[in-house]
């Protein structure tokens, strides 16, 4: 069994584990963004309340213009010089007081409702520049990903092209058994230096340590099972 082959095989296959977790793990990031349906539904009501604001400015708007309409007729006739019936003119001047006193609560809920629109539309904007940030930081990020997710691929790739070069170097049945092992475990081959497993640290006995040394058959470590290989 070449057992050196082995270990520099299963080196570059644990690296090579490695790089495939790494990747995955770029991978695992790359996605849609997850924020924008709630965000865009939170623009969506906002807008509508903008338009609705807008809409009470224009109806307030209207109703200062109409009363101010009023006043201006009332006015006008009462200045006219054509009304000279005393009581006439008296009543005029009542309903002209009447309507100037009822402007400014109009004009104040005008005003109310211009700064209600514009604080509506303050939001709309601010919601939808946290949309824009979002967005550009999200693009940002998937840009850097992509970058990584190819970096990450490539070592993938060159680790398998080292393992095809280290696989065409051994023999079937040294690599059925290698295949076999690793499925149950990342390192199949230890090194034992001074006696001792590097794999598990286990001081290993003499006898299992002389039957490794003489290499006719694998000799697996009594601890982690791992292939004994004696340098
Ligand atoms: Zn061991």
């Amino acid at each position: 069994m070449d057992l050196e082959g082995l270990q520099q095989l299963q080196e570059v296959d644990i690296q090579r584990d490695q790089a495939k977790r790494e990747l995955q793990a770029v991978l695992d990031q790359i996605s849609d963004p997850p924020f924008i349906g709630q965000l865009e539904a939170e623009i969506e009501a906002q807008a509508e309340e903008a338009r609705q604001a807008d809409h009470a400015v224009r109806e307030a708007h209207a109703i200062v213009q109409t009363a101010q309409r009023r006043i201006e007729v009332t006015d006008n006739r009462l200045y006219s010089g054509s009304i000279t019936d005393h009581r006439t003119l008296e009543e005029l001047q009542r309903d002209l007081y009447a309507q100037r006193q009822q402007l400014p609560p109009l004009t104040e809920a005008e005003t109310r409702a211009s700064n209600d629109a514009e604080l509506a539309h303050e939001a709309g904007a601010w919601l939808q520049q946290l949309r824009t940030n979002a967005l550009d930081a999200w693009n940002a990020r998937q840009s850097e990903l992509e970058v990584e997710r190819g970096d990450a691929q490539e070592r993938v790739d060159e680790f398998s092209r080292q393992v095809e070069i280290l696989r065409d170097k051994l023999t079937g049945d040294d690599l059925a058994a290698y295949d076999q092992y690793r499925r149950r475990r990342p390192r199949v081959v230890a090194t034992v230096a001074g006696g001792v497993c590097a794999e598990c640290r286990l001081t290993l006995p003499t006898i299992v340590v002389t039957r490794a040394r003489r290499g006719t058959r694998a000799v697996e470590c009594p601890s982690c099972g791992c292939l004994l290989r004696v340098t």
